[in-house]
């Protein structure tokens, strides 16, 4: 069923506690955490804790929880004092999705380019 935990999901693990994550907020909806391999001074994962396989799918089957997300990158950006910051969902392999349970990296603490790469 649609936001039901996935058994081979490495981020429905970090929900669950079965894999650790350096927790930074926690809401009834949504967890943020640091990203393994940082790419910047702050980079943050904020994920909903129902599983939806990436940010259309969460917007379309819960878009409720989707603002929930997205209200959490801007408490990130404040725990983290940034001014400002990019929120990124990658979204297709073709764009380097690899983990295939929503989540929006929040990154900032460094000069941001722009278009990116
Ligand atoms: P994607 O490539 O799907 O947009 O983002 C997945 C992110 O998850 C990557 O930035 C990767 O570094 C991060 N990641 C992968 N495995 C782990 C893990 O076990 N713990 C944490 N904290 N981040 C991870
Ligand atoms: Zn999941």
């Amino acid at each position: 069923m649609t936001g039901e935990p996935q058994d081979d999901c490495l981020f429905c693990k970090i929900v669950a506690g079965q894999i650790p994550a350096t927790i930074v907020r926690e809401t009834d909806t949504t967890v943020a955490f640091r990203d393994i391999n940082l790419q910047a001074p702050t980079h943050v994962l904020v994920i909903p804790k129902a599983h939806h396989k990436d940010a259309a799918a969460l917007a379309a089957e819960a878009p409720q929880l989707a603002a929930d997300v997205l209200r959490e990158t801007q408490a990130v950006a404040d725990d983290e004092k940034l001014d400002s910051y990019r929120i990124v969902f990658n979204t297709g392999s073709g764009a380097g999705q690899t983990v295939w349970h929503a989540h929006a990296h929040v990154l900032g603490g460094r000069g941001l380019e722009w278009p990116p790469g």
